[in-house]
């Protein structure tokens, strides 16, 4: 069953540095949320945060608070965060690469409260949801294309029966195509009741996805809202979404037609 995650006023440093300050996010049950932002813009840490794998990046949490179906995660170890159903699946398509597809799907069920019947069906799921991973079971996880690969990730994640995946750009560095196909697996993944907390740089996917947005620029929250909304926003259009501002653009010829000799160079 899906559950709410209230993420209240974060704050993290990684020594000297400030990654995130009073950052408030909210997933309520069942909902698909996307943080948005550039690079460095705190997004990854905030999902460390919330796993509780802040310390291995030796960051830590230095105010705020984070609850999960009502209880506080903090203090809790990331495997006690896995076992209350919360589960990352970290940038960059990490599988264990010498490892068979087969025996990565198990290593994702090793945190998991359920027992074998509950592992058994949760694989039945992941195969469902990506065939391939049935057909290369025994293949090493190594040898997948990039996207394939995205997939067993995603599919180890799966395998625990979270109640809330943190996903960490999915998409990245996948062709059109692909990132579409994970895209609606996502959609799926959620239908069948687990909430999802989406961090992407890929605006347009996420903002279709989700129903709530927020933006991180340098590490606080600049934007949020309805992510239709968010879409609509010049700011945003402009700014993730690659669409060029016109009139400013136009005014920017039109002021350099009319002032050549400003920008003439004189020795
Ligand atoms: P990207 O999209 O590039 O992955 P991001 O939004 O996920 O970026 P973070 O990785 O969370 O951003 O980084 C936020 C800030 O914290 C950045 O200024 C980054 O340089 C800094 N940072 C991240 N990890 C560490 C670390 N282990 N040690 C020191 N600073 C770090």
């Amino acid at each position: 069953m899906a559950a709410s995650l209230e993420v209240r006023a974060l704050s993290v440093d990684y020594g000297p540095v400030r990654a995130l300050r009073e950052v408030t996010v909210d997933v309520p049950e069942g909902a698909i949320v996307t943080v948005l932002g550039g690079n460095g813009a705190g997004k990854s840490t905030l999902l460390r945060a919330i796993s509780r794998t802040l310390a291995y990046c030796r960051g830590h949490a230095t105010g705020g608070s984070i609850r999960f179906d009502g209880r506080p995660l903090d203090g809790l170890s990331p495997a006690r965060v896995v076992a209350a159903g919360v589960v990352q699946v970290p940038e960059g398509r990490q599988v264990f690469a010498r490892m068979t597809v087969a025996d990565n799907l198990r290593a994702g069920a090793l945190g998991a409260r359920g027992g074998r019947r509950e592992t058994a069906a949760a694989l039945a799921r992941v195969h469902e949801l990506f065939p391939v991973l049935a057909d290369r079971a025994h293949q090493r996880a190594g040898l997948l294309s990039g996207g394939e690969q995205q997939m067993l990730a995603l599919g180890r994640g799966l395998m625990s029966g979270p109640r809330l995946l943190l996903l960490d750009e999915p998409s990245l560095g996948l062709a059109p195509l692909m990132a579409t196909r994970i895209a609606e697996t996502i959609q799926e993944i959620n239908a069948r009741g687990t909430s999802v907390l989406l961090v992407e740089q890929n605006a347009a996917i996420a903002l279709r996805l989700a129903s709530t947005a927020y933006v991180l620029d340098v590490g606080e929250v600049a934007l949020a809202g309805p992510a239709d909304e968010l879409a609509a926003s010049d700011e945003v259009r402009r700014r993730y979404l690659g669409v060029v501002d016109e009139d400013a653009a136009a005014d920017a010829v039109q002021a350099e037609v009319s002032a050549p000799t400003l920008r003439r160079w004189t020795p």
